[in-house]
């Protein structure tokens, strides 16, 4: 993260236990997080693709100056909220060493 000058831009960290996301960006609160039970599960390699999918978001969002998300629409309201992994997103991803960016990643804990 310092690496990348996402701390320097007012973006910390923090560990979540909770085992449905792998990886968190939070816009308002300027907070990425890792989720900590799957980060203990997965091969290492895996945790690495994982931060750097969430520092691509850090970036871009340094970049514009703002989060670029939507919403999930479901009967009418919106539901969720969630980041964008556009081409702009994945150019920011490879140049930071993702090979093959994917708006998911597939875990497997077994
Ligand atoms: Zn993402």
């Amino acid at each position: 993260m310092l690496q990348h000058g996402i701390l320097q831009k007012g973006i910390s960290f923090r560990w979540e236990d909770e085992p449905y996301s792998c990886g968190y960006c939070w816009p308002e609160e300027k907070i990425m997080g890792l989720s900590i039970p799957i980060v203990k599960a997965v091969h290492q390699n895996l945790v690495e693709e994982i931060i750097l999918h969430e520092i691509a978001h850090a970036i871009d969002y340094t970049n514009q100056n703002r989060w670029r998300y939507k919403y999930v629409i479901k009967n009418g309201r919106r539901k969720r909220r969630y980041l964008i992994h556009d081409k702009v997103w994945r150019d920011i991803a490879k140049s930071i060493g993702l090979e093959y960016p994917t708006a998911t990643i597939a875990v497997c804990t077994e």
